[in-house]
């Protein structure tokens, strides 16, 4: 059988959406492909030229690094794998920022060099200046992964759960699973307890409605090859672009092991 995809809900930052037909191995591959290994810029060096400001140059850095800079996987690769001499557009985009106070510094004042890179949110604060505080720097933003660094971490909140499978046989309608479900999902009908198929999704495979029901009635489990997927970007990637690219990415290593292979 191939593996499915039914999305859920899906918007610019966020995605839920149900893989069925497929292993824990691969649904965990593509959870740890997000948090970890699908690159994205982020500022690793910063140049300063003038720091006035509250915060030593060294926390100043540390604040630029953490905003997320719109990416692309295609575009842009990682400065050890770039075959440049030294850099090129393609391993190093430079983003400014000179600013005088009175002012709060947000991440929308950085000037980037290429258009396709900005602050994905304009509004992170960085720094508030006073009166005669200055702040002037060039940022250098490299492609890097959450692996080594969580300003390189394009996935947030990634994570799954199995598909629950609830199974009621022989119900007498006590109600007792009803008001003992943390979740309030099951429902009593004439022909005994129900759980719709939309509700099933919210289910929290606690198993309190199985232990409470004396008949035995009412049994939940896991379904094994099926998840329950919520994701969310930090802006590097829309969501969309995100499970794309962790896809891509586990290709890409499924590739270069059966080149390496191959040569044996
Ligand atoms: S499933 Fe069990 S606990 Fe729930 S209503 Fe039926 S008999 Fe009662
Ligand atoms: S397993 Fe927990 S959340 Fe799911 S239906 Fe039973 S009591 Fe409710
Ligand atoms: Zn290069």
């Amino acid at each position: 059988m191939t593996m499915e995809v039914d999305i859920l809900e899906i918007s610019d930052r966020s995605a839920k959406f149900i893989l069925s037909n497929t292993t824990s191995a691969f649904a965990n591959g593509i959870r740890r492909a997000m948090l970890a290994d699908v690159p994205t810029l982020a500022i690793d060096d910063v140049n300063i030229y003038d720091n006035t400001s509250v915060l030593y140059d060294e926390q100043l850095a540390l604040r630029f690094g953490l905003v997320p800079l719109t990416s692309d996987i295609v575009d842009f690769i990682p400065l050890d794998e770039c075959s440049c001499e030294d850099t090129c557009p393609a391993c190093q985009v430079s983003l400014t920022l000179s600013v005088e106070g009175p002012k709060m510094v947000y991440s929308g004042d950085l000037v980037s060099s290429d258009p396709k890179v900005q602050p994905a949110d304009r509004n992170v604060p960085i720094v508030e200046l006073k009166e005669g505080h200055k702040v002037v720097i060039e940022a250098i933003a490299h492609m890097g992964f959450g692996k080594n660094h969580a300003k390189w971490q394009a996935g947030v909140a990634c994570g799954y759960k199995n598909m629950p499978i609830i199974i009621i046989n022989g119900c007498d309608n006590c109600g007792v699973c009803v008001d003992k479900c943390p979740r309030g999902i099951i429902h009593l009908e004439p022909t005994g307890a129900v759980v719709s198929k939309e509700d099933l999704l919210k289910c929290s495979l606690c198993k309190l409605c199985e232990g409470i029901c004396d008949l035995g009635s009412i049994s939940v489990k896991e379904d094994e090859r099926s998840f329950i997927f919520s994701s969310e970007s930090d802006g590097s990637y829309t969501s969309r672009e995100l499970i794309l690219n962790a896809g891509k990415v586990i290709k890409d290593k499924a590739s270069r092991m059966r080149e390496i292979l191959n040569l044996l």
